[in-house]
């Protein structure tokens, strides 16, 4: 007897790690090839994809699930370069800082991380915040929290007085004198020490602001902010540590001494010259454009008391800006990486960008695979995520209706899978 629950016990946990989850798909987008293929069996044993069969499969074990998305378009659960998950825009956002403690910053997080998942982003690269999302990243991989797998810089490099100077704008007897500690350089030795404190401190990547920013207290949204110096000792010590800079810029010439300094992606690139673009294309420069950030910026300082009135003529001129220089970016072959700014705008409304994408020329396609494909390689993952394929993380998400035709349907995902786990069946 004693023997027979043993075996049943054991029986019943080898089931149970057998058990497989069958997704029938009505349509399923490989975003390797760039089709739309219909009828297909997804199989997902454990975190993984295991198989992606013809026609609607049925499980031979009783113990496997189906779940029936026969009248959905499944595709890889998506990918977004630039979110900030410690913050969301509001009006009074700007007194947050004084008032919010860490652990305020890190329950609020968790709501955010929470509507990006939902939105059907299971990947996101955060670029930037006080530490916090260091240790959201990891209660995220210890599933105690939901939220997307996230790649993060921990806090953004910045010069004194530049954007993501943590003091800025502060009145005197607050500016401090901050470091490479809490992430500020003012010579190519301080760059190397605040990279090597990135690490020290869990950032998997690095995130320099090479210009002005617009929702920075400050007058200038665009001036360069680093010489090429300390772009370069940041590189190269990135480098050392197997980990990719992204730089934050506006204008023209910061821009350039990013792309010349070795960064691997520009983000927003308001101001972006044909020359920069093909400095781009030659030094494989990749553009993460944020138009969503742009539009929503602009927007809402029309609206009386939203930002400080510094902020104001900047968010207009930028905001404004972005799609139209993505739009030219796009066609004259530099590469995109689909992300968003999201935090600049609420989390959860990162596939907005979808449509400003293809509004300006980008095929819908050629949109997803930025946000999947591309994003995947540039995150390094492109063997685990970005495509739906057997190996991959079952990272699986769902819309109602063609993305292809109705791009704007990835606005509303109705099933999202992350690691295996469904969080999201509508
Ligand atoms: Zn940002």
């Amino acid at each position: 007897m004693k023997l027979l629950s043993i075996l049943t016990v054991c029986m019943l946990t080898i089931s149970i790690q057998a058990q497989n989850t069958y997704l029938h798909c009505g349509n399923i987008i490989d975003t390797q090839s760039g089709k739309v293929l219909s009828e297909k069996t997804i199989v997902i044993s454990g975190n993984k994809i295991n198989a992606i069969e013809n026609g609607y499969v049925q499980p031979t074990n009783s113990s496997d699930k189906v779940i029936d998305l026969k009248d959905k378009t499944v595709l890889p659960g998506l990918i977004d370069m630039h979110v900030h998950l410690e913050g969301e825009t509001g009006p009074k956002k700007y007194l947050s800082r004084y008032v919010d403690n860490e652990a305020d910053i890190a329950f609020a997080s968790t709501v955010y991380a929470k509507n990006t998942l939902m939105a059907g982003f299971t990947t996101v690269r955060d670029l930037g915040g006080s530490g916090v999302n260091v240790s959201l990243r990891n209660a995220i991989n210890a599933g105690k929290v939901e939220g997307p797998r996230i790649l993060t810089a921990g806090k953004s490099i910045a010069t004194t007085g530049g954007h993501a100077d943590p003091t800025n704008g502060n009145r005197r007897v607050d500016l401090g004198d901050p470091g490479p500690k809490e992430g500020v350089i003012n010579s190519p030795e301080e760059a190397r020490k605040a990279v090597r404190q990135r690490y020290k401190e869990g950032s998997d990547v690095i995130k320099i602001t090479a210009t002005g920013g617009v929702l920075s207290v400050a007058k200038s949204g665009q001036n360069p902010q680093f010489f090429l110096e300390e772009i370069k000792a940041i590189t190269k010590t990135a480098k050392d540590y197997g980990m990719m800079v992204a730089a934050h810029a506006h204008g023209d010439e910061g821009m350039q001494r990013a792309v010349l300094g070795g960064v691997k992606t520009i983000e927003h690139g308001t101001f972006m010259s044909e020359k920069t673009m093909e400095l781009m294309k030659e030094h494989d420069t990749y553009y993460v454009p944020t138009i969503s950030a742009g539009k929503f910026v602009a927007d809402k300082a029309k609206e009386e008391g939203y930002y400080p009135d510094i902020v104001v003529p900047k968010a207009l001129e930028v905001g404004s800006q972005i799609q139209n220089t993505f739009a030219k970016a796009y066609k004259k072959g530099v590469k995109i990486a689909f992300g968003t700014d999201a935090g600049v705008f609420p989390h959860g409304e990162n596939a907005k960008e979808f449509g400003y994408m293809v509004e300006v020329g980008m095929p819908a396609m050629e949109a997803i695979r930025s946000a999947t494909v591309t994003n995947a390689m540039l995150l390094s993952m492109n063997t685990e995520i970005g495509q739906l394929a057997p190996g991959f993380y079952a990272d699986i998400i769902a819309v109602d209706e063609n993305p292809v035709e109705s791009v704007k349907t990835l606005e509303n995902v109705t099933f999202v899978m992350k690691n295996g786990v469904v969080y999201k069946q509508i």
